[in-house]
């Protein structure tokens, strides 16, 4: 059987029109088919979290124009991952499984994103959501590796592998950089006056006023029992020894809550900062030396190690 189809005498504008706007949504949805299945076998190949963002955000450009994407995840270690660059016109999710929190994702760009593109934008956050998970998982059980249990500081394994860098990478910039060594004074006194569990929480509120008192990227590492090393980037000996100063007299005001007890703690401090010829080694044995001539001093000081 043979059908003619007899053509339109006339199209119109509004006809035209309404033609190429299915068109283009035939086009989107099988970009956004090829996208989800690029997406879902790309998003598998890393359990890194921000690769897994670079991945997404790269291919939700192919369908939704995307300045830039924030994601944050409020964990111990405030994960924050920036992509881009951030805008007014922006959209939130909050990613989340049964049981726990995934983080927040934003996404910006200068025009203001409209309905069709919201819901194009939520078909492909499911083919991150259990990747997203993973990476997660798998960034926890890093972390927890690392990490000191009792303080919820960088704990020694942490510390070898990160300081060697930390100091390679100040010398090659030519940037300053330098450590405090923390030790609390007579603790072994207090650990007997008032039992061992307070002096964990000792050590515990000892670490928190520490971070307190430092930026968000310098790292605190559980060095021994009750001895901390705090890594200053970008923080030349005078910086260097105001903030130990500055912890110092912190804890010295700090009254430590343990049950019925306040108890008063103090603490001494060495500062080094690194020079050109310094390795991890010889950096934190002057600030070593220089903990040592504070405890010789009298206690609750600081002492420069240069
Ligand atoms: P100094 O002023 O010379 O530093 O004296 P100190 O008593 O602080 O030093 P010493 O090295 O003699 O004792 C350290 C004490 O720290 C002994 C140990 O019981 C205690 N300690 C080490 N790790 C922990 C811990 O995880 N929890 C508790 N509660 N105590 C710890
Ligand atoms: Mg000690
Ligand atoms: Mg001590």
């Amino acid at each position: 059987m043979v059908t003619t189809v007899q053509p339109r005498q006339r199209v119109s504008l509004k006809d035209a029109k309404s033609f190429s706007a299915f068109t283009n949504l035939v086009k989107t949805q099988e970009r956004q088919k090829e996208v989800r299945q690029r997406l879902t076998a790309q998003l598998q190949t890393t359990l890194d979290v921000e690769k897994l963002l670079t991945i997404f955000y790269k291919e939700v450009q192919q369908v939704v124009q995307v300045g830039g994407i924030v994601y944050q995840m409020k964990d111990s270690d405030q994960l924050t991952v920036n992509l881009g660059q951030q805008h007014t016109h922006r959209c939130t999710y909050q990613l989340s499984s049964e049981t726990e929190a995934m983080g927040e994702i934003t996404l910006s760009r200068s025009k203001r994103f409209i309905e069709e593109e919201l819901t194009i934008l939520e078909g492909l956050f499911s083919t991150l959501y259990f990747p997203l998970r993973n990476s997660l998982a798998y960034r926890s059980a890093i972390m927890a590796a690392r990490k000191d249990p009792l303080t919820n500081t960088w704990n020694r394994a942490a510390m070898d592998e990160t300081l060697d860098r930390e100091v390679e990478l100040s010398k090659r910039h030519n940037q300053p950089m330098s450590v405090l060594m923390l030790d609390i004074d007579h603790f072994k006194a207090v650990n007997d006056r008032y039992g061992h569990s307070a002096g964990d929480l000792i050590l515990q509120e000892t670490a928190k006023i520490i971070n307190r008192a430092s930026r968000q990227t310098d790292l605190l590492f559980r060095y021994g029992g009750e001895e901390f090393l705090l890594v200053l980037n970008k923080t030349d000996h005078n910086g260097a020894q105001i903030i130990a100063e500055r912890i110092r007299q912190g804890l010295e005001r700090h009254a430590m809550k343990c049950g019925e007890s306040n108890i008063a703690v103090t603490t001494s401090i060495g500062v080094a900062s690194c020079r050109s010829t310094d390795t991890t080694e010889t950096l934190v044995g002057r600030a070593d030396k220089a903990l040592y001539q504070a405890k010789i001093s009298g206690r609750n000081q600081t002492r420069s190690g240069e």
